[in-house]
């Protein structure tokens, strides 16, 4: 069973994540954005990790919903909105147990992609953070490696994709070539899932 802790420590994990990743995701988002993935993901979930720790919620839809109303309030770009409502939606999908199941976590969090699409109006192969959330979510209910493994394969796959969302479609044809900035953060968010459940 999952609990608030866990929870706090995917948060933190992810943080480690995204600072230790932010030059490159901001080399990524230079070449097919504005150069500033890094730096509002290494805001948003520094924010994020200390809002968690601070307030410990005591339930784990209790952690997501508060860091994704975090995530919404610190950081500007396209990013923040949409991870945001990933966390605070699969926050809300799981409810007000103490404890959740693996299987819970799983349909919570494809509850939350969803949401993703629908703010965002992206569908698969887009060349956006669904490319790996969408095959994440579906591994998910079998296994956290599955969904790291998953999530990764996503991101990979994104760069001979054409952007059909966010500034990278403003290139047109010149998105081609560079894996999308967001999708390999989502990778990286599923990775520290993985890693947490394996501690
Ligand atoms: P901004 O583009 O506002 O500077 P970021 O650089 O932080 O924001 O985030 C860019 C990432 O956001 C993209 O690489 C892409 O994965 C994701 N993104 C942008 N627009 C959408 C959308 N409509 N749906 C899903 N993801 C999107
Ligand atoms: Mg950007
Ligand atoms: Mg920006």
């Amino acid at each position: 069973m999952l609990d608030a802790d866990f929870f706090r420590r995917w948060m933190a994990a992810t943080a480690a994540a995204v600072d230790r990743e932010a030059d490159q995701l901001t080399e990524l988002d230079s070449a097919i954005g504005d150069a500033d993935h890094g730096s509002n993901l290494q805001r948003g979930f520094t924010a994020v990790a200390a809002v968690v720790e601070k307030d410990a919620p005591a339930t784990p839809g209790a952690v997501l919903t508060l860091a994704g109303r975090q995530l919404i309030s610190t950081v500007g770009g396209a990013s923040g909105p949409l991870y945001g409502t990933l966390l605070r939606r699969t926050g809300k999908a799981l409810g007000e147990d103490a404890e959740v199941t693996q299987e819970q976590l799983a349909q919570a969090f494809a509850a939350g992609v969803a949401a993703v699409g629908q703010l965002g109006g992206a569908q698969a192969g887009d060349k956006t953070m669904l490319d790996a959330l969408l095959p994440a979510a579906e591994a998910l209910a079998l296994s956290f490696r599955g969904a790291a493994d998953a999530a990764r394969a996503g991101a990979e796959a994104t760069v001979p994709l054409l952007a059909r969302k966010g500034r990278a479609s403003y290139l047109g044809e010149r998105s081609i070539g560079h894996q999308d900035p967001g999708a390999t953060s989502a990778a990286l968010l599923v990775e520290a899932l993985a890693g947490t459940a394996q501690d």
